[in-house]
């Protein structure tokens, strides 16, 4: 059973970098390089590239034992060339939106096969594919694909798996976009959407039938931050012999590892905290290879690649992507036990607290529980709330989460103020409640800040 500490043990395994043998982490692109028509990872930089020229030597080798990477080593490294272009430490922004052949024998050799490389922009770039590999490696996926933004991840997924006449099965407490794709917009494919409520295992296996391909959830779920047990999931999924995907956006790679519970697709919006800084979207899509190579084939059709530019601001991010999360952990967990002892506060949905009903779920499979807290503010109506939500200081008012930045916003009038009352109250979005993405500014003064706007 996967736990916790399994976490840290996901690591590169250097022995077998130093072997030069295929690392599990890096794309399927030396087996399959593809063709247009269905293209697949080219040219890619590996998760070991960073270090298949000369290993990275440590203690455990010399001792005899197996070496394995951190975390953070792999943030910094995985995917990464040695040496780059012209010995640049950091990446070289591939801005082309097309790549040139020598000879019309150098692309005979790419289209049969035999050589790896770039061809056209909108089946991948270098940029890209580098953040691929080091994704993959967080992930503990085989294979990682990034998207334009994290709704372009879900539909590509979506529209590549299903057909008309299918069913999916999803838990109800979700971004509320995602819930509009499938609820609204697959029903004009044909396809259709079952939504249960979130963690009600009974009724999403009554949900399941003959048709049913994938089951569908977040954990944590946004904005309630509802864990959902993991091996449950995966167990129905397995015995109905059905896919599963977990949107972990809200957990992120150092938070929860899903693969090893064996959810078949895992996807972030690395808009949030992979990205990290508020100032680029992304989507990723992990994965075994052989079931994403039908997903990145359609990928290069719809086109919903992302920018080199954003790559590397991705790729830059991702390199304090462990420091980060770990003060937004702290942050998150500082400002909900605060929030939580408030008189003003009547409630706080945190995974951390042992007041949130999936607590134990969230300890058992999660290394921390991230930076986002939603609260609701005791006996206010929503102008009383919104008043709290001016009066703070540090938090910009903004739709979002995960950046360095702290954000508040009142769903209320934020993603949901052209629902009905009634559609609110079924998402279970109340007049008095705030979400809060606590950044990685310091906690003390975050909680100096939302008292004295609750104070206020
Ligand atoms: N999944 C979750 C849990 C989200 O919160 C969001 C956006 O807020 C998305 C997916 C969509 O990501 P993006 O905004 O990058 O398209």
């Amino acid at each position: 059973m996967p736990t916790k500490m399994s976490i840290d043990s996901k690591a590169t395994d250097l022995d077998r970098n130093a072997d030069n043998e295929p690392d599990p982490a890096s794309s399927s692109s030396a087996e399959a390089p593809g063709t247009p028509s269905n293209p697949q990872p080219r040219g890619a930089p590996s998760a070991s590239d960073a270090i298949e020229e000369r290993p990275i030597d440590s203690g455990q080798k010399a001792s005899g034992q197996k070496a394995v990477l951190g975390f953070s080593t792999q943030s910094v490294h995985a995917g990464e060339r040695r040496q780059k272009p012209e010995g640049s430490v950091s990446a070289p922004i591939f801005t082309a939106s097309t790549y040139t052949f020598e000879s019309t024998d150098s692309l005979l050799r790419f289209v049969d096969g035999l050589e790896e490389r770039d061809e056209y922009g909108r089946y991948g770039t270098p940029n890209e594919r580098t953040c691929e590999a080091k994704l993959a490696a967080l992930e503990g996926a085989e294979e990682a694909i990034i998207y334009s933004s994290g709704m372009a991840a879900i539909v590509g997924l979506l529209m590549s798996r299903l057909s008309a006449g299918d069913e999916i099965v999803f838990f109800d407490q979700c971004y509320h976009r995602s819930r509009e794709f499938c609820a609204k917009h697959l029903a004009r494919f044909g396809v259709v959407t079952r939504q249960v409520p979130t963690g009600d295992f009974d009724a999403m296996e009554a949900a399941i039938n003959s048709k049913t391909k994938m089951l569908v959830s977040e954990s944590p779920t946004n904005p309630h931050l509802t864990a959902v047990d993991l091996e449950k999931f995966v167990a129905l999924g397995k015995s109905n012999e059905v896919e599963t995907l977990i949107d972990a956006t809200l957990a992120t790679p150092y938070n929860l590892r899903p693969i090893e519970y064996g959810v078949d697709f895992v996807l972030h919006s690395a808009t949030k905290y992979l990205g990290g800084h508020n100032d680029l979207l992304a989507g990723v899509l992990c994965g075994r290879s052989e079931a994403l190579a039908p997903v990145r084939a359609l990928r290069g059709v719809l086109g919903s690649v992302n920018s080199s530019h954003n790559m590397y601001l991705l790729e830059r991010g991702l390199k304090t992507f462990e420091l980060r999360m770990q003060r937004h952990n702290e942050n998150g967990q500082r400002v909900a036990e605060f929030l939580d002892s408030h008189p003003r506060v009547e409630r706080v949905y945190y995974p951390g607290l042992p007041s949130h009903p999936t607590h134990g779920i969230a300890v058992s499979q999660m290394r921390g529980f991230g930076g986002l807290i939603t609260f609701l503010v005791k006996g206010a109506d929503w102008k009383e709330t919104s008043r709290v939500v001016d009066a703070a200081n540090i938090p910009r008012i903004a739709p979002s989460l995960g950046g360095v930045e702290s954000l508040i916003e009142q769903p209320l009038v934020m993603s949901y103020y052209h629902c009905t009352p009634e559609e609110r109250q079924q998402f279970g979005i109340y007049d008095n409640m705030i979400r809060m993405s606590c950044g990685i500014e310091n906690a003390e003064d975050l909680i100096a800040d939302i008292c004295q706007a609750l104070d206020a």
